[in-house]
């Protein structure tokens, strides 16, 4: 939350040298505007703290590039304030930043907010919890990790060794966004063969914001928290536990939401992803894509089923239209290679329907037996399939029933010798075998077969 950054009567004298500072007790970096605030008694307070700390030397604020304790400096002709560092003997770029690069500022400030109480704390709970279990050796903090090939080296917060194989490092993310350290440190592990967990202390909100979006989107819409409290689970069971947050996709008003989840969890049921570094509890991704298909099988129908008696292009164009979107923005490609005017796709769509909902879909007709007879009389390529799907679908029984005068119990005992001799008239046509397998995928595995 930003308090008092934007407020006319803000007490911090216009373009401060030091624009933000890191809290070492929790690791933030702080805009020094927020620091600063409008209120003159609180902001006179707090220079007393911080000088109070810095003679302690527990320095509150540390500057994010060169991590000098700062301390506030009142202008005495307008009583403004800024921030200003204890030593100033030029180690400090703060004033050049221009001629580094947003990567090195970026590991700056990453490497200053390190130094946090918050982030200490947060290396002892991943180091005991790693303890608890018994199928992590070589536990170790901030060990440095070197490259075999080029020279490069990490030192990652807590490193260890898992079931013998998996060389794990869990990094601690505290509160800002660091994409590019993250990036890197990914780019890193994956090269040397190693597996990163990011872990998290907090999460404001319900919603993952700033730096948490791009490790979670990066990771399968999971991410993992570290506390107390899974310590004290951890070290119960006898096994790592972390608790997982993350995104669960669900079908609302033909629309894919995100809700939000979250559950301690073992950390041996994760499912590690070495070649993309993900490790995650809920996959977001395969769940995300099967609501997909859903939603667009479910579409699709719906279309099919209002508008199949009156397939007339220009009457439907504008549905058609928003289905073809609909299926293209989620890469389901059909619609470009089918035709739904094609008579053979049109009768063999009405026919499964028709198998599928116990009723003439597609026809003038009364009985699902009418259906029976028209595939037999002019579709017989598809009389395999249908004949499936009305035992998929449960209606063998409703067909016999329908057949009293039994004409249809006729054609079967003449039909069916041949269709077992593989007679060519009744051969499968497998034109619009993966479309089917789609929109009816409860007969996809006996489509291969036919
Ligand atoms: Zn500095």
């Amino acid at each position: 939350m930003i308090k008092n950054t934007d407020v006319e009567n803000n007490l911090t004298v216009i373009n401060p040298e030091i624009t933000e500072v890191i809290d070492k007790i929790s690791g933030a970096i702080l805009p020094v505007k927020e620091i600063i605030g409008s209120d003159y008694d609180k902001v006179i307070k707090l220079r007393v703290e911080l000088l109070t700390f810095i003679k302690r030397n527990e320095p509150r604020y540390i500057c994010p590039l060169c991590h000098t304790p700062v301390y506030l400096v009142c202008r005495h002709k307008t009583r403004h304030f800024f921030c200003r560092h204890t030593i100033d003997d030029g180690r400090c770029t703060v004033d050049t930043r221009g001629n580094m690069s947003e990567a090195e500022i970026n590991a700056r400030k990453y490497n200053g907010a390190k130094e946090s109480e918050a982030h200490k704390q947060m290396k002892k709970i991943i180091a005991e919890s790693l303890k608890a279990d018994g199928r992590f050796k070589d536990i170790a903090i901030e060990q440095v990790w070197k490259s075999q090939e080029h020279g490069e080296w990490k030192k990652p917060d807590v490193y260890a060794i898992f079931d013998d194989r998996i060389r794990i490092v869990f990094e601690i993310q505290l509160s800002t966004t660091f994409l590019r350290v993250i990036v890197e440190r990914k780019e890193f592990y994956l090269k040397e063969g190693g597996l990163l967990c990011w872990i998290f202390k907090e999460i404001k909100e319900e919603y993952p914001r700033l730096m948490q979006d791009d490790i979670f989107y990066n990771n399968n819409c999971n991410l993992f928290l570290a506390s107390e409290e899974t310590l004290h689970v951890s070290n119960k069971q006898k096994r790592l536990f972390l608790k997982c947050c993350w995104f669960e996709p669900v079908i609302e008003n033909q629309e894919i939401v995100n809700t939000w989840k979250n559950e301690i969890v073992p950390f041996d049921q994760l499912t590690f992803d070495h070649e993309q570094q993900r490790i995650f509890f809920f996959d977001y991704d395969c769940e995300k894509h099967k609501l997909t298909q859903q939603l667009a099988r479910e579409r699709f129908e719906q279309f099919w089923l209002s508008n199949n008696s009156n397939l007339d292009l220009d009457e439907i164009s504008q549905e058609l239209q928003e289905l073809i979107d609909f299926f293209s923005k989620h890469n389901i490609l059909l619609f470009t290679q089918y035709d739904l005017h094609n008579d053979g796709l049109t009768s063999l769509l009405n026919a499964l329907y028709s198998a599928k909902y116990g009723k003439p879909i597609g026809y003038k007709f009364r009985k699902l037996i009418q259906i029976a007879h028209q595939m037999e009389n002019g579709h017989k390529k598809y009389l395999k399939i249908f004949g499936w799907a009305l035992r998929i679908y449960g209606r063998d029984e409703q067909i016999k029933r329908e057949d009293s005068s039994g004409k249809w119990a006729n054609k079967v005992d003449k039909f069916r010798p041949l269709m077992q001799s593989n007679d060519e008239k009744y051969q499968h046509d497998g034109s619009f075998d993966q479309f089917i397998s789609f929109l009816f995928p409860e007969l996809a595995e006996r489509l291969g077969k036919l």
